[in-house]
């Protein structure tokens, strides 16, 4: 089998594209010129292991488009990391900055290992290795990576040292999520969080939900829901259920999150927080709720659980939580679903800050950011909103009594796929 074909996680995630391209009236080819990546690169890094032996991993990179700007997209370390999973998530970035009106294209890298069981000298290691297998396809105003599942700031910074080293040019803008001390952004680090926050109170004043009280569930305790879980809180939310890879925690009454993240960062888990009751790594999906954040993997709601979710509002902050078959369940039982795509480009966003910041060599301050962050967020939310009206997507559509004729992910991809699709044909590329 060519390692180019594509298998099912890809082809299920072109399913709203194909879906919007069909309510745009966009010709076949045309759709896919849109779906398929334009550059997708394999590299083989052979690693000196802290044993003295030498193992070799793989790594991927694919710019999914880039007619809006330079590819833009994070870098995964994850044992499940292939090929078919870095397409899908290149391809979730050309639409998530697309709908928060960032200029750039959609990209993402990841390698296959499992950062958990490796030192930090390997991890460095393995990091400069695929830097410099992807250096010469790589730059500030070509493809800018930045953290995902597994990487963080540090590896962003050997990634960039290994690329200033390569190219001889201190050019910050190269990657970003960075340390601070090396061209970082402030308020970087819980933008993903900040953003899902932001979206998540457009949809409440839209479609008159309450906040206060409203109890939360999260899984995925990780860099992205803790900030969410914490700004959520502020706001009087009770954080009932959380999870991670090893195991979750309930308390009807409520938790505190950054005591959450304390526990966590002791024991790895949230797993045995104190008051709380034990329960899976996806029971946190199905757990009598208001609102519900999935903030893991993909592929979480499926045909098989999404009958079984209570939540009245769904914040996507993991990528592709969601299969095709689920999100059309979920519509049915009226869950409103803020879309990955949009509910999670705060990191992003923030991550396009920086650039910006490293292009002009002048910083900014953190209400400076919070306050655009704010700004872009809440006005992606609102077009993605006036589309979903402007495009009836079910005739009788009616927000406030029938929740649940309105599907904000195919709004989203309408909006994405329009603003793709002019880029591409103003560079005639179609
Ligand atoms: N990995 C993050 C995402 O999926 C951030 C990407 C970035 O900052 O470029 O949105």
């Amino acid at each position: 089998m060519s390692v180019l074909k594509e298998s099912s996680l890809y082809e299920e995630s072109l399913k709203p594209l194909r879906e919007a391209s069909a309510i745009l009236n966009l010709e076949s080819n045309v759709v896919e010129a849109i779906a398929n990546p334009e550059r997708v690169l394999i590299v083989s890094i052979p690693v000196k292991m802290d044993n003295g032996k030498v193992k070799t991993f793989t790594g991927y990179r694919v710019q999914h488009n880039t007619a809006r700007g330079p590819a833009k997209g994070g870098i995964r370390y994850h044992p499940s990391v292939c090929l078919d999973e870095v397409k899908s998530l290149a391809f979730w970035m050309s639409i998530k900055n697309a709908v928060v009106g960032i200029p750039y294209g959609g990209g993402k890298g990841g390698i296959t290992c499992n950062p958990k069981e490796m030192s930090q000298n390997e991890l460095e290691r393995l990091t400069r290795g695929y830097a410099a297998a992807i250096a010469k396809f790589v730059g500030p105003d070509i493809d800018i990576p930045a953290p995902d599942v597994g990487t963080n700031a540090q590896i962003m910074g050997w990634f960039a040292d290994e690329y200033y080293k390569i190219t001889g040019k201190y050019e910050p803008g190269i990657i970003t999520s960075k340390p601070l001390s090396i061209g970082g952004s402030v308020g970087r680090e819980p933008a993903t969080g900040r953003g899902g926050f932001f979206v998540t109170i457009e949809a409440a004043k839209t479609f008159d939900i309450p906040l206060k009280g409203a109890r939360v569930s999260i899984q995925g305790y990780g860099n992205v829901a803790q900030p969410i879980a914490q700004y959520l809180y502020e706001i009087g939310c009770k954080i009932v259920a959380v999870s991670d890879s090893v195991g979750g925690a309930y308390n009807p009454d409520g938790m505190h999150p950054l005591k959450l993240a304390e526990h966590k960062e002791k024991t790895r888990s949230v797993k045995g927080f104190p008051g709380s009751k034990e329960i899976s790594t996806t029971d946190p999906l199905t757990i009598d709720c208001d609102i519900l954040v999935p903030a893991a993997l993909e592929n979480q709601i499926t045909k098989e659980n999404a009958d079984k979710i209570k939540a009245k509002l769904m914040v996507e902050l993991a990528n592709g939580p969601t299969t095709p078959e689920a999100d059309k369940i979920l519509q049915e039982k009226g869950v409103i679903v803020l879309p990955d795509v949009l509910a999670s480009a705060g990191g992003v966003t923030v991550s396009y800050f920086e650039w910006v910041q490293n292009r002009m060599g002048y910083y900014w301050t953190e209400e400076e950011v919070d306050d655009k962050l704010k700004r872009v967020m809440t006005t992606a939310f609102k077009e993605v909103y006036q589309t979903a009206k402007q495009y009836c997507l079910d005739t009788s559509f009616r927000v406030h009594t029938k929740a649940h004729q309105l599907n904000l992910r195919t709004a989203t991809y309408i909006l994405a796929v329009k603003r793709i699709y002019e880029a591409m044909k103003a560079l005639g590329r179609i």
